[in-house]
């Protein structure tokens, strides 16, 4: 009899998994479409799709700084339709946030990590600072007029702009936008002066000299910018920002739908249209020990752990 029942459960779950998915999966993205989150999601989700024989419909759920996506992504119903894109947020949120209405360790299954991305320093095309030394001695003179773009409080924008301004001493007004697709809008409409954005949205602008660009913000020069200078080797001493992208899912979603996304994942960094699209904008393929829950898991775990004193130090909270 208990045999019976087992082969039963066993009949089950086979046809569940054989028959996952039956109906388009949504990826949430944290941030406005057509900025670069929303672009490396896109890239992915396409190829993602195919082999999991669905369309993946994009979402953009936008609002303070990434959290409110989260959130939603934390209370929907766990059945393998609902799954969720986040970049370096996800951990310095926790920092940022006095209260978050949930856990990033406790409320999401994790999928596996995607791809590194730098991130570009731009300044809009008229401002009048040639290089970053210039950027600093004006800056320097007209603190009180600068303004600076960004995606909102939990998002790397944020994080750059408050490292930035820490590095040089200085505190500039800024401007909050639904993502950095917008925030780019403005900075190349003369609105906004300085942004700090991922090479995935910059480097057609950069390449189009359509904005001033002082440099990149890893440690190392970047195969997609090789002429490009890092902060770092210009003065700003170990200056360092990597956009890291996390899939997720809510918690309690069903092993079978995770594994299956989890192959799709791991197929769509191996396209080579895929991977060749991310190239170019500057993302790098993660090694494949991070494309793995266990991988995007403790990875943020150590984000959290790495972040969270940093920005209680710098003393920036919202409620
Ligand atoms: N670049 C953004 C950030 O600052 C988000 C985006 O629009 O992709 O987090």
């Amino acid at each position: 009899m208990k045999i019976a029942v087992l082969l039963l459960a066993l009949a089950a779950s086979g046809i569940a998994a054989a028959q996952y998915p039956t109906r388009p999966i949504n990826l949430i993205v944290p941030f406005a479409a057509g900025g670069p989150t929303d672009v490396v999601a896109r890239t992915i989700g396409l190829s993602m799709g195919k082999s999991l024989g669905v369309t993946i419909v994009v979402e953009n759920k936008l609002g303070a700084g990434g959290t409110i996506a989260a959130n939603y992504v934390a209370k929907a119903a766990p059945d393998g339709y609902t799954i969720f894109i986040h970049h370096n947020g996800m951990a310095t949120a926790t920092g940022l946030y006095r209260k978050l209405p949930y856990d990033p360790m406790k409320d999401f299954e994790y999928i596996g990590q995607v791809a590194d991305v730098p991130m570009t320093l731009l300044a809009r095309k008229d401002f009048p600072a040639n290089n970053l030394q210039e950027l600093i001695k004006y800056t320097k003179a007209n603190e009180d007029k600068i303004n600076l773009a960004n995606a909102g409080l939990g998002a790397v924008s944020h994080l750059c702009g408050m490292l930035f301004q820490r590095a040089l001493g200085q505190k500039w007004t800024t401007v909050p936008f639904s993502g950095t697709g917008p925030a780019m809008t403005a900075l190349l409409g003369g609105q906004v002066d300085i942004l700090c954005d991922q090479t995935t949205q910059t480097i057609p602008h950069i390449k189009s000299e359509k904005v001033r660009f002082y440099g990149v913000t890893t440690k190392q020069r970047i195969q997609a910018l090789p002429d490009a200078p890092t902060l770092d080797e210009q003065g700003l001493k170990d200056f360092e920002v990597l956009v890291w992208h996390g899939i997720y899912a809510p918690k309690g979603t069903p092993p079978e739908a995770l594994n299956r996304v989890n192959a799709a994942l791991r197929a769509a960094l191996k396209d080579p249209l895929t991977v060749a699209k991310l190239k170019e904008l500057g993302a790098e393929i993660v090694p494949e020990s991070k494309q793995s829950p266990e991988g995007l898991r403790t990875w943020l775990q150590a984000e959290i752990d790495k972040w969270v004193p940093v920005i209680r130090a710098a003393g920036t909270f919202a409620d």
